[in-house]
């Protein structure tokens, strides 16, 4: 139990998937609002749904808040955080705790056991519908069955779920954000709190658990509201305090529509659409799978395979989940910053602070009611600032970090001085830390595995007078004599060339070998694209390109 007067909030996440862009915001909040008043903020797993469980993806939240500099003080321990008094920290662990309870409440005659069938259950929703009536779980069969009768047929191992007792009347919600709403008497039914696999429900252990984990303040999402008449009925029947609640507007889309992981299948399809792609590009998605997603579009594709596909077209997938932002190379503390903004703002027209700023004046007096939009040009717009202004080698050392877990090949490739060169040319153009990576993929492929983009060469190495490809052809040889393949040297042997064969316009030429060694016209400075490419790789592009084009 926590001392009296601490506030504790508390992140809940059900270990579903990856951490959604909404679940973060409600974490950084929770943190935040913990934090700013010398409260404790705790990480409870809640895995009692045992079909959509995994360890895995409880690790990835963990990992997820860890980037985004959410520590937590009690919870699972990873990394220095979490452990605590108050643990285990997974629901799936506490079960006999629950038990515990569940026992207290059937034997006071607050909870029954009830022994319906699915399609009993389904049965009378069926009759309710058709006589126009709101459907209500009736419970008087179940409450009325003798104790013995119920031992029997739990003793024939009868499948049975436990009831809440609901008091009948009316319940009135206070939230700190949303303010007072009553729910009429009868709209909450006899809910379960224990299911038949022996878990409890979710509204049944978070109670337990709020209360053992001492937790004051439950800041959660709005879509939750309603739920808090359930969890208020069992405090009330269990002699549990009411923990304060405020429930967070939701985040959408700019159009209003949900944040889903959808939106990645939509961009892909489209994508795929267009280009009249008949067979999955080599190892993104299995034959099989390629064809069943593209004939129906409720298919999605997994988090891997999604991925897979986009690296290999090329597009740019809309970020969905905390890792999806990472893999797109936003910074931690700007996606903290602008999470932090749908929904809440610290006034006076600031838009720009850290999590340091925001844990001293966070405050649930300025969320908002309504749901957030969603604006990621303005979020590549904070990113863009963010880095454009560091100093150049944190830049380079965020750029190493991220190209060493997303982009593996440019690290095998490049050398610890060529990657800097890359990293130092790219720095001022980088919205994120991936357009480096993205945009110079011609680096890391084979030299006659680049493509070469037909407008590009059309115009740079097919047509003027000379044709970038006379360009090429002169200075194939004089490239082939430069001893130490660095750019002061290749500048030296490039420069006086077109001093003399380009009027000093150093671009006629420069271009011209872009395009050949690139496939395009967008790259570092040419004298670093060639020392970062080595003599083999460019003199052979050279050649392809004259060969292709001349
Ligand atoms: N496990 C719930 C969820 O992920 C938590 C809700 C709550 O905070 O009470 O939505």
């Amino acid at each position: 139990m926590s001392t009296a007067g601490t506030i504790v909030t508390r992140f809940a996440p059900s270990p579903s998937g990856h951490l959604h862009v909404g679940g973060a915001r409600t974490a950084l909040f929770c943190w935040a609002y913990a934090k700013g008043r010398g409260g404790k903020f705790l990480l409870r797993i809640e895995d009692t749904d045992q079909k959509r469980s995994s360890d895995a993806a409880s690790l990835g939240f963990l990992k997820d808040l860890k980037w985004l500099g959410i520590d937590w003080d009690e919870g699972p321990a990873f990394e220095g955080c979490g452990g605590g008094p108050n643990g285990p920290y997974f629901q799936s662990e506490r079960v006999d705790t629950y038990n515990r309870y569940l026992t207290q409440l059937v034997d006071a005659g607050k909870a029954y056991y009830a022994f319906d069938t699915a399609e009993e259950l389904e049965r009378k929703r069926a009759a309710a519908k058709a006589a126009g009536v709101a459907y209500r779980y009736d419970g008087s069969e179940s409450i009325a069955r003798p104790k013995v009768e119920v031992e029997r047929l739990l003793a024939e191992g009868r499948p049975a779920v436990i009831r809440f007792r609901t008091p009948v009347g009316p319940i009135t919600i206070k939230d700190e954000i949303l303010g007072e709403a009553t729910l009429p008497a009868g709209e909450v039914d006899d809910f379960v709190i224990r299911k038949a696999d022996g878990f409890p429900t979710y509204h049944f252990a978070v109670v337990i658990d709020d209360e053992l984990m001492g937790v004051t303040h439950v800041l959660r999402a709005q879509e939750h509201f309603n739920n808090t008449a359930k969890h208020m009925v069992l405090q009330d029947a269990l002699g549990f305090r009411r923990p304060t609640y405020g429930h967070l507007p939701l985040i959408f889309n700019p159009d209003g529509s949900k944040m889903s992981k959808r939106d990645k299948d939509k961009v892909l399809r489209k994508t795929v659409t267009e280009r009249k792609l008949a067979e999955p590009p080599a190892g993104t998605v299995g034959a099989e799978r390629w064809k069943a997603w593209l004939a129906d579009k409720n298919t999605q594709l997994d988090y891997e395979e999604a991925n897979r596909l986009a690296t290999a077209l090329d597009v740019p997938l809309p970020e969905i989940n905390v890792d999806d932002f990472r893999r797109s190379g936003y910074l931690p503390e700007v996606v903290c910053n602008f999470l932090a903004l749908n929904g809440w703002s610290p006034g006076e027209n600031r838009e720009k602070f850290d999590n340091a700023f925001l844990r001293g004046a966070f405050d649930l007096s300025r969320v908002v009611k309504t749901p957030a939009k969603f604006d990621r040009v303005k979020l590549l717009s904070f990113d863009c600032d963010a880095i454009t202004s560091m100093p150049r080698e944190r830049f380079v050392a965020l750029a190493r970090a991220h190209g060493e877990v997303f982009h593996p090949e440019f690290m095998r490739k490049l050398t610890p001085s060529q990657f800097e060169a890359l990293a130092g040319a790219s720095h001022e153009r980088s919205k994120t830390l991936d357009d480096m990576f993205r945009g110079n993929r011609f680096l890391v492929l084979g030299d006659e595995a680049f493509a070469y983009d037909a407008k590009a060469a059309e115009k740079n190495l097919k047509t003027g007078e000379p044709s970038g490809v006379a360009h090429l052809r002169a200075l194939r040889p004089l490239l082939a004599e430069v001893k130490a393949w660095e750019a002061g040297a290749l500048e030296a042997a490039i420069k006086p060339y077109a001093d003399a064969n380009a009027g000093g316009q150093l671009g006629k030429v420069a271009q011209p070998l872009r395009v050949a060694v690139s496939g395009g016209t967008v790259s570092p400075p040419i004298f670093d694209t060639l020392a970062i490419l080595g003599r083999e790789s460019s003199l052979a592009r050279i050649d392809r390109a004259v060969k292709t084009f001349g």
